[in-house]
């Protein structure tokens, strides 16, 4: 960290350094320089004083022992009584990280009922299951649950938090972050762990035109979120192994100023991210009605169907159809994209499906450096074409 300081008995109050400032950063008030928020602490003005009446001062940053902070903690996510899969998947994640540095993989449930679930984490690969069950617990409240997780962190010193980016994850993992003053970055698409346990977060930046690493040098824990469907889940061990820790309900959980006035659960709903099969719609289709036949196709194969962005932008679909950075992450068996050219801010969120089936009458299009087959055509001839062919298999 580094700042610019005026020394006030050299300064003669020129107004050469306000004049050399590439950022507008500098103005004259009272006769003396003085900085605004512009200020890139370039040195420039440092340079172009005449009098050496300008420093550039660095500030001494404290850094965290890293050899206290070990192992890898998973937020294990239980709403609406069930284990959120995007857990099982951080753990898979979690294991391969920590093999390198020989770290641990820990977890820690917080909610009312939910010791039933640190059994079943014991199948899959985690040393210990850190519990906080209890009444007030029940419904999820921010402050009350970041106590808990804060409390087994403070506990176990763990290097690595990680948190799925669900609505839940999205409300805890910040709260958790700022209470130790250290780093969060949220949506990460790859995870890597330097041999000096710097975790490398990697994330789509700019609109998805660079893919950012991001490192928290200086503190610890270090926490990432992940999106669901993002990484792989382990497969389940028959024979539970590691521990379950019991821990007592921190002071924060009675201090909580939220109450649960009441709960509305929302009925299920299909998501296009647990589809096995999608077909998807891209701006290559003329009008709205010829959605009919993404939707025809997706029916005939047992799958759900889906857009991109544009669609959603001109009303033809909703956002919970949209597959990309701004909508959802999805990992199907089979997916076939029709009339979708494969910009980065959609690919990067379907790259990850099994086989990948690409339309489209442009062979240079984007879409064909990540589809498995492709294929270089009008979708108005292959995908009533596609129908007729099912149908006839299935004798219809
Ligand atoms: C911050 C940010 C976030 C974004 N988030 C998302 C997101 O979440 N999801 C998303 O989808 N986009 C997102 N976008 C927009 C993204 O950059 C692209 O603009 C969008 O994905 C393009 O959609 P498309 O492929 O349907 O349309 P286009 O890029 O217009 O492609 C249409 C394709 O159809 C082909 N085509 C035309 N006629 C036919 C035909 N008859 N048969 C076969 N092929 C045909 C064309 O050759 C073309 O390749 C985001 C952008 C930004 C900046």
């Amino acid at each position: 960290m580094a700042k610019i300081a005026v020394l006030e008995r050299k300064c003669v109050g020129c107004g050469i350094c306000v004049r050399s400032c590439p950022f507008g950063a500098m103005e004259m008030k009272d006769g003396r320089p003085e900085m605004n928020a512009a200020c890139k602490v370039c040195g420039i003005c440092v340079k172009s004083c005449p009098e050496k009446a300008i420093l550039r001062l660095e500030t001494r940053v404290d850094t965290v022992d890293k050899t206290k902070w070990n192992d890898i903690l998973v937020f294990a996510e239980v709403s609406g009584g069930q284990l959120h899969p995007v857990s099982l998947e951080l753990i898979g994640k979690a294991r391969e990280l920590a093999e390198n540095v020989h770290f641990k993989v820990k977890t820690v449930l917080v909610g009312h009922g939910v010791s039933a679930f640190a059994e079943e984490l014991l199948h899959y690969g985690v040393s210990e299951v850190a519990v906080y069950d209890d009444p007030a617990l029940g419904y999820f409240r921010a402050d009350a649950w970041a106590s808990c997780v804060e409390d087994y962190i403070l506990y176990a010193h763990p290097s690595v938090v990680l948190v799925g980016a669900t609505s839940l994850g999205r409300s805890l993992a910040p709260r958790l972050s700022t209470r130790f003053h250290t780093g969060l970055t949220a949506d990460c698409t790859r995870l890597e762990l330097r041999p000096n346990t710097d975790l490398v977060q990697i994330r789509p930046a700019f609109g998805g035109n660079i893919m950012a690493q991001i490192i928290t040098t200086n503190t610890r824990p270090q926490f990432a979120t992940v999106r669901y469907k993002v990484m792989d889940a382990p497969a389940r061990m028959p024979a539970p192994a590691g521990e379950i820790l019991r821990r007592a309900i921190p002071k924060g959980v009675s201090a909580s100023r939220a109450s649960c006035v009441s709960v509305t659960p929302v009925p299920p709903k299909a998501s296009i991210s647990d589809a096995e099969i999608l077909v998807v719609g891209g701006r290559g289709l003329r009008k709205e009605s010829d959605l009919d036949m993404i939707r025809e196709l997706a029916a005939l194969l047992g799958g759900d169907w889906a857009t991109t962005r544009p669609l959603v932008e001109k009303g033809w679909s909703t956002n919970d159809r949209q597959i990309g950075l701004s909508g959802r992450t999805v990992r199907p068996r089979l997916i076939i994209t029709c009339g979708v050219s494969g910009a980065i801010q959609f690919t990067a969120c379907m790259n990850g499906s099994d086989h990948i089936i690409a339309i489209n009458t442009d062979p240079a299009a984007p879409i064909f450096e990540v589809a498995h087959i492709g294929i270089t055509g009008d979708l108005y001839e292959i995908i009533p074409e596609m129908i007729r062919r099912v149908k006839e298999e299935r004798g219809a």
